[in-house]
């Protein structure tokens, strides 16, 4: 029986949402967190987009290093052979791609404006998932854009071609969040079954329905014979009303009622780590979590009135589904009310060394001498340029760890 798997495409569909977006080392830290999550993989970017480059480069560096590793890291692009060519000239080592293209007739009328047919669509993808396949890319997955708007019968001739070529997965893309569960069911199991592809399902919340479409969307594609991967991002950041939340899909996937009895997760999934990564996401993005978020909102478990307190008191499961220790909740958090030493572009080294000192434990840093803390102070400053906001002690650890590699991720070079 299939299985399910997560591919978190925060760093993609995140951060190209209207108003938002994350700093390199900001990226980086939501793929360090979805890795020691046990998430399958991330697409971690716009590998064509020249300002990516570094970042990219130093990721894939990191999972060289056993730093990111065992997630997958997958470049995201249209299926264009040029796009192909370009990914592969500025980020050679990438190894797992994702290639897109429209399939709806609205898509194809409306965006290629009558210089393209059905047929025109299946060539370009083929021709891009070959050039992939001659650069050595070990996985690539084929995105159906709007597949929600295109007909099944298409979308099988589509698919078809693209397993003939060698694509490892086929993206199911109800881009518009225009499905319900009963329709995406439907599609997913039609198209396991007659394509014989593994399926990914993305789904966006238009209708308030991501998480849902998404559970059973993989239900469809398994029980078409299939494994199943769904896309989320942290919090349900992405376009317009966004994607399905990662905490809440695997809060779906493992609670609902009798889903994961016969569902099951393909990989391990530590859950106690969701909490950090949500608040990460969450003040990395400026957007706050909201009150009734699944797991993570600050109301989620949270009881006032007299006859739920009462019985939550007297045993937690009267009210609760799940216990808050599972998602990593529960620790005090410490707030400084009095003076507060923070980094900043402009930052001194006392200041520095004075932040530093402030983690202690095991996490702790000792600089080797001054001259080792003045070159990460000095990438610390460059950080503050990049995020204009406060750096966390995550990401603080993170340079003093692997200067090299921030280095790299804080490197710009426009126009060159
Ligand atoms: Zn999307």
């Amino acid at each position: 029986m299939g299985k399910i798997y997560i591919i978190d495409v925060t760093n993609r569909d995140g951060v190209q949402t209207a108003k938002l977006g994350l700093s390199k080392l900001e990226k980086t830290i939501i793929n360090l967190y979805l890795n020691e999550m046990g998430i399958f993989q991330s697409e971690f970017g716009f590998p064509t987009t020249h300002h990516e480059s570094h970042y990219l480069r130093a990721n894939l560096e990191l999972a060289e290093m056993g730093v990111l590793k065992p997630i997958r890291l997958e470049g995201w692009m249209r299926a264009v052979a040029e796009d192909v060519e370009l990914c592969f000239k500025r980020v050679p080592e990438i190894k797992h791609l994702n290639l897109s293209i429209s399939t709806s007739d609205q898509m194809i009328t409306g965006k290629f404006l009558g210089t393209k047919n059905q047929q025109d669509i299946i060539n370009m993808m083929v021709e891009a998932l070959e050039a992939a396949r001659a650069h050595g890319a070990e996985t690539v997955g084929i995105n159906a854009e709007d597949g929600s708007r295109t007909s099944l019968e298409f979308l099988v001739r589509f698919g078809l071609a693209a397993r003939e070529h060698g694509a490892t997965r086929l993206r199911y893309c109800d881009t518009l969040g225009y499905d319900s569960p009963f329709t995406i069911y439907d599609t997913a199991r039609n198209l396991a079954e007659n394509i014989g592809l593994p399926i990914e399902i993305h789904c966006h919340g238009d209708l308030g329905m991501a998480v849902a479409n998404s559970i059973a969307g993989a239900k469809g594609a398994i029980d078409g014979g299939q494994d199943a991967y769904i896309n989320t991002t942290v919090n349900g950041v992405g376009e317009r009303a966004g994607n399905a939340d990662l905490v809440a899909v695997l809060l779906a996937v493992t609670k609902a009622r009798g889903f994961g009895e016969q569902y099951r997760l393909g990989n391990e999934i530590d859950l106690t780590k969701s909490w950090r990564i949500a608040r990460f996401a969450s003040y990395a993005f400026g957007v706050p979590i909201p009150i009734n978020q699944p797991g993570v909102g600050a109301n989620a478990f949270a009881h006032a009135s007299g006859i739920h307190a009462d019985g939550v008191l007297k045993d937690p499961d009267n009210y609760e589904l799940y216990g808050f220790e599972e998602l990593g909740r529960g620790e005090p958090e410490i707030v400084d009310t009095g003076r507060e030493i923070s980094t900043g572009q402009y930052s001194g080294i006392s200041g520095f060394r004075y932040v530093m000192d402030e983690i202690e434990g095991e996490e702790a840093i000792h600089f080797r001498d001054a001259e080792e803390a003045e070159r990460v102070l000095e990438l610390v400053r460059y950080a503050n340029v990049l995020a204009q906001k406060p750096l966390v002690e995550d990401e603080l650890l993170f340079i003093a760890r692997h200067p090299d590699i921030a280095r790299q991720l804080l490197t710009m070079t426009p126009l060159d």
